[in-house]
């Protein structure tokens, strides 16, 4: 799962975003099917309506408000809210 997301951050590193999104589908298959949840760095990384990977600057705009990390996916438009400052 781990080795999944490297890799998907490297395709997106380099452009390849149609390939990060693979490995992105290729990591929730395996979670699902064993039974795994995707870590929190994980879920945060992935677009929760469509699955896309989710690299800031490239497939997301990222903006920090109140202790919250919110992403716009670029894909689908979606607002996706994560709390960061867990305290
Ligand atoms: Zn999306």
């Amino acid at each position: 799962m781990d080795h999944l997301f490297e890799l998907a951050k490297m395709a997106a590193v380099s452009g390849e975003m149609d390939r990060a999104d693979r490995y992105v589908e290729i990591a929730r298959r395996m979670g699902m099917r064993y039974n795994v949840p995707l870590r929190s760095y994980q879920k945060r990384r992935v677009c929760k309506r469509c699955y896309s990977y989710l690299h800031p600057g490239v497939s997301c705009r990222v903006r920090l408000k109140d202790g919250m990390v919110i992403t716009l996916c670029k894909t689908c438009k979606t607002i996706n809210r994560f709390v960061y400052d867990q305290r």
